[in-house]
């Protein structure tokens, strides 16, 4: 089981460092990238690519892979349609940064049964192939969705996958992911692009721009096309911590405006953010996968902070 081939369906950052990090594994990987240049370079790399959608994914069918999605949300679609044709009955995950959207798509072309989300909380500004890096998820929270339609040997897979690349799974419901990433992503990347856009307007202020402000604005290095993609993605889920987020600034403006101080923006940052570096990561250990209960008590254990260091038994009847 631990040695399930792996298709990877797009070869840029995500991807790409994906097939080099299981490649690394041991893992028998292969992939599909729609531009000629990057599976040349993949191919350069000595990596196992073809710019011909169906010959990666007959080669899934036949050796009963486990499919890795590794576009954009707006690519989703007309993936998911070629998977359905040429691999119907390949385990399946994906990559993309919200997760309820990808679940919905996945049902829309009925696939649902066979797929388990995923997203690699790893990332960084810049995009293709050449941009991968095998150590790119090394320690990182890759969660693992826990959904109620979730298969626990596709599961199982996905989080091999994720451990044999290095990271530590979370398991968490589609659901829960999208409110906390609207948080811890996708609103630091709309704060980000604010922040950069605002500094823009003052003359001298990128003549003196330092660490607080490389800091604020590192991701709005990212390609618009992938922040826009996964923020107007998860717009439900994003417009109340926006809210929240316009709420504490406009409360800041008001005090700084009558000349009050700043006390309790500036203190309840502090406070979250000293418990956010002391915040543990016990690790799961005790739940079987496809046990009684199995996908709650993982959702559970996740949203309480714990990860999956090494895999997890797997129960042999299917619920
Ligand atoms: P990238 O731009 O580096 O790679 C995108 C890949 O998708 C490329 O291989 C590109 O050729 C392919 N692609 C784009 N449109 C396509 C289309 N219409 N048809 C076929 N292929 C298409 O981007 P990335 O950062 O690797 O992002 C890929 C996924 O990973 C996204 O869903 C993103 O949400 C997710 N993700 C990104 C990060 C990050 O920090 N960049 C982190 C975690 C997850």
């Amino acid at each position: 089981m631990t040695n399930t081939p792996v298709c990877v369906v797009g070869l840029g950052l995500i991807g790409g460092s994906l097939m080099r990090a299981a490649h690394a594994a041991g893992r028998e990987v292969f992939g599909y990238n729609r531009s000629i240049e990057a599976v040349q370079a993949a191919r350069a790399d000595g990596f196992d690519a073809t710019e011909h959608i169906d010959e990666a994914l007959t080669r899934a069918a036949d050796s009963e892979a486990l499919i890795v999605l590794a576009v954009p949300v707006p690519a989703l679609r007309p993936m998911l349609e070629r998977i359905r044709k040429a691999a119907p009955d390949c385990p399946l995950t994906d990559v993309t940064s919200v997760k309820s959207c990808v679940a919905d798509e996945v049902r829309a072309v009925g696939l649902l049964e066979r797929f388990v989300g995923g997203h690699p909380m790893a990332g960084t500004a810049q995009s293709g192939w050449a941009a991968g890096d095998r150590r790119l998820f090394d320690g990182a929270p890759w969660v693992v969705s826990v959904d109620d339609h979730v298969d626990p040997h596709v599961w199982a897979m996905v989080m091999r996958l994720a451990l044999d690349c290095g990271a530590v799974v979370v398991p968490a419901r589609s659901d829960e992911h999208d409110a906390a990433a609207a948080t811890i992503s996708h609103l630091p990347h709309l704060l980000a692009e604010a922040l950069a856009a605002t500094a823009g307007e003052v003359p001298l202020a990128f003549a003196l721009a330092a660490g607080s402000f490389r800091d604020g604005t590192r991701v709005a290095a990212t390609a618009p096309d992938l922040v826009r993609a996964m923020c107007e993605a998860n717009a439900d889920q994003v417009l109340p911590v926006l809210d929240r987020t316009i709420d504490l600034l406009a409360r800041a403006r008001s005090a700084l405006s009558a000349q009050k101080p700043l006390t309790d923006l500036v203190e309840a940052g502090h406070a979250a953010r000293v418990r956010y570096e002391r915040f543990g990561r016990p690790e799961i250990v005790t739940t079987a996968v496809g046990a009684d209960n199995w996908r709650a008590e993982l959702a559970a254990a996740g949203r309480a902070g714990g990860v999956i260091r090494s895999a997890l038994p797997v129960l042999d009847s299917r619920e």
